[in-house]
């Protein structure tokens, strides 16, 4: 019998030609009263908890609610309209409670410890293994195994870090918008693209002013720090932000105190779980194994770049002081300098390469890739879709077996969130009917067709496009039958971009690149010429960037396990000391950087942010394996990567699957060389 409400009807895909925003209360209410019901029996249970009597009906419970409110969340991320927004809205908070609530439940943890500790354990399988194993660190992880009397402490930590946090950001986003620079004078404009100047012509009319404004905000500040003619708007804009929510402006929008409060209560936390620092207690459930291997890591790879950054700032110096008459190169000339010296080395337009990336094209050189990599075929399917621009496919074995499928959505819209990402729909897993084959979908923002042409992505949008389906490649290709660990479930954080970034490199090879071009006009495929013009751009300064990438990852482990907030050192002196390791150029002493450092203050990198620099030596590394075999679809590598990371989900530790898939650690090696920085 088919359920009344389309959001209860677990038999088949998302039935998105018939859910309303009226189905979600009544759905998502009937789920968390049937979560809630069961994990209270489950929870109080006299028995001895087991696998099928606990972990199974609890995982298929919790399904169904991540299933329905998924479909729910995908409509509030590409039709958000008023009605789709509040039915989400609606119910947001009661997800989000009982998530939180099933994370403190002490019965469910001691039913997962007592698993632990139980005889059947070690008769199941390595994935139910690691299921278990994973729940009880979360549980422990969240506080859940301090004694009673440290509890209260513990909650209280946590909720003034969230508060502090999101402090933190309101400083940095009300010291962003309470600068303006109002110019007058319209050779100050020099330099700047006209729509630059028409956008800050039109903030000026706004508040009733003549002129222009320019603000801090990214889409008015980074075209002035790379374009601007004028070294005094230059200079006055990058003062502005680099000074951000510090002690140069308001004190009541300044960040220092905060910062040295978070780094206080995340100590404390460490202290509470048993960890020598925070920056211990972050590594526990990602793939790094220690402070010293990251450090090592990054120093390392500082070390390598370091002589190829300081010949590239030598290059730039001198051309900043014989073509631009900067006799000294400030901070706030370098990205301008940097622009300048991109175009007389590597001028090349960006429309005319676009041409050439027509969106048939490029979808058959994607689905070509996976088919060349994996011996799978891609076929057109179809399903209801919540818009007409949706397509649906499907991806079989050769002998026709249903391996997965997708959803493609590949224009911007209105009504569609900004950027591009991949998300599940269904995941793999064994069920009392069979095997359930996964689904996902695969989002983007890219240009439509115009008239009766096919659309054209830029490079980078086609770049884009295969890192989205190197996530969805994870998720689909998955051999995993355990919920949990499935696809990109129970995958650590600073491994999850592997597969996304691997895919990346096939925009790079020549072979792909021909095959997936043709000209939007003649339908001629993509010159050698101009795709060497690409090649040579793609690494300037790229050794420059990844210094200061270090310099912030640097920092970030440091400050988190080497730094004492109550001691006498400042942040500021650790940033100091992280500088003399890390950029080729100092910045001003008055720049406060750290003050405006969100992604480890107030969002998720907190000794975290080597992660960027840590998944694209894992992802060019296992593309230097096909490199070694010399050929970028040679099969045998192909099968190996499939079967030894993008099978195994999170089923067993990421670097067990990498030494699985390479033979050995991750080197450095293969990003240096696919950067350009060999020695030599
Ligand atoms: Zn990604």
């Amino acid at each position: 019998m088919i359920p009344v409400n389309p959001l209860l009807d677990f038999s088949t895909l998302p039935r998105f030609d018939t859910i309303l925003p009226e189905h979600v209360r009544p759905a998502i209410e009937s789920l968390l009263a049937e979560n809630r019901c069961l994990i209270a029996t489950l929870g109080a249970a006299e028995t001895f908890p087991t696998w099928d009597g606990f972990v199974q009906p609890l995982t298929d419970a919790g399904e169904r609610l991540s299933r329905a409110w998924g479909i729910v969340g995908h409509l509030h991320s590409v039709n958000d309209v008023p009605a789709w927004r509040e039915a989400y809205n609606e119910m947001l908070p009661e997800v989000s409670r009982f998530c939180a609530e099933q994370g403190q439940n002490l019965q469910l943890f001691a039913k997962y410890k007592a698993l632990r500790e139980g005889g059947e354990y070690a008769r199941l399988s390595p994935a139910r293994r690691k299921i278990i194993d994973n729940e009880v660190r979360d549980f422990r992880l969240s506080g859940a195994e301090l004694p009673e009397a440290q509890k209260p402490r513990f909650q209280a930590i946590q909720e003034e870090l969230d508060a502090v946090a999101a402090r933190f950001s309101e400083n940095l986003l009300d010291a962003t918008n309470a600068f303006a620079e109002y110019v007058s004078d319209e050779a100050e404009l020099a330099g700047l693209p006209a729509d630059v100047c028409q956008a800050a012509c039109e903030a000026a009319a706004a508040e009733g002013k003549s002129g222009w404004k320019f603000t801090l905000h990214m889409p008015s500040y980074g075209p002035v720090m790379q374009f601007a003619d004028s070294r005094r708007l230059r200079a006055v804009m990058y003062r502005a932000s680099a000074t951000r929510a510090s002690e140069f402006g308001p004190e009541s929008l300044d960040n220092t105190p905060l910062i040295r409060r978070i780094l206080e209560l995340r100590a404390e936390t460490a202290r509470l779980l048993g960890y020598a620092s925070y920056a211990e207690l972050s590594l526990v459930p990602k793939m790094a194994e220690s402070v010293t291997q990251v450090l090592g890591f990054l120093r390392d790879l500082a070390a390598k770049a370091r002589p190829f950054a300081e010949k590239d700032m030598a290059v730039l110096r001198e051309f900043a002081r014989s073509e631009l008459g900067l006799e000294t190169l400030e901070a706030w000339d370098v990205g301008y300098a940097s622009e300048k010296l991109r175009q007389k080395q590597h001028a090349f337009s960006e429309q005319e390469v676009k041409a050439y990336f027509t969106e048939p094209k490029v979808l058959a050189g994607l689905f070509h890739v996976v088919e060349a990599l994996y011996g799978l075929h891609i076929k057109p399917d179809s399903a209801p879709v919540w818009h007409e621009d949706v397509r649906f496919f499907r991806i079989e074995t050769p002998d026709g077996a249903l391996v997965g499928q997708f959803y493609l959505d590949p224009y911007a819209r209105e009504t569609k969130r900004g950027g591009a990402w991949m998300d599940e729909a269904r995941t793999r897993r064994r069920t009392l009917k069979g095997m359930q084959t996964p689904v996902a979908y695969l989002n983007s923002n890219f240009p439509r067709p115009v008239g009766d042409k096919p659309a054209t992505f830029s490079h980078g949008e086609v770049e884009t496009l295969f890192h989205e389906a190197g996530h969805g490649l994870h998720h689909l290709l998955t051999r995993i039958e355990e919920l949990s660990v499935s696809g990109i479930h129970g995958v650590e954080w600073d491994a999850v971009e592997l597969p996304s970034q691997f895919m990346e490199n096939y925009c790079w090879e020549w072979r792909v690149l021909q095959e997936m071009t043709a000209h939007v006009d003649t339908g001629a495929p993509l010159p050698r010429a101009l795709f060497d013009k690409m090649r040579a751009a793609r690494n300037f300064q790229i050794s420059m960037m990844t210094l200061r990438q270090i310099e912030f990852a640097l920092f970030d482990m440091l400050l988190h396990s080497a730094f004492d907030p109550a001691g006498p050192r400042s942040v500021l002196d650790l940033l100091d000391e992280g500088r003399e390791e890390g950029a080729v150029n100092s910045p001003p002493a008055w720049n406060r950087f750290a003050n405006s450092f969100s992604h480890i203050f107030a969002g998720g990198y907190a000794a975290g942010y080597f992660s960027y620099k840590w998944a694209e030596v894992l992802s060019a590394d296992c593309y230097a394996a096909f490199e070694d075999a010399g050929d970028p679809f040679d099969p045998a590598t192909g099968q190996r990567f499939l079967e030894e990371i993008l099978a195994v989900g999170g089923a067993r530790p990421a670097l067990e699957s990498f030494r699985a898939f390479r033979g050995r650690d991750p080197s450095v090696d293969a990003l240096l060389r696919h950067s350009g920085m060999i020695p030599g």
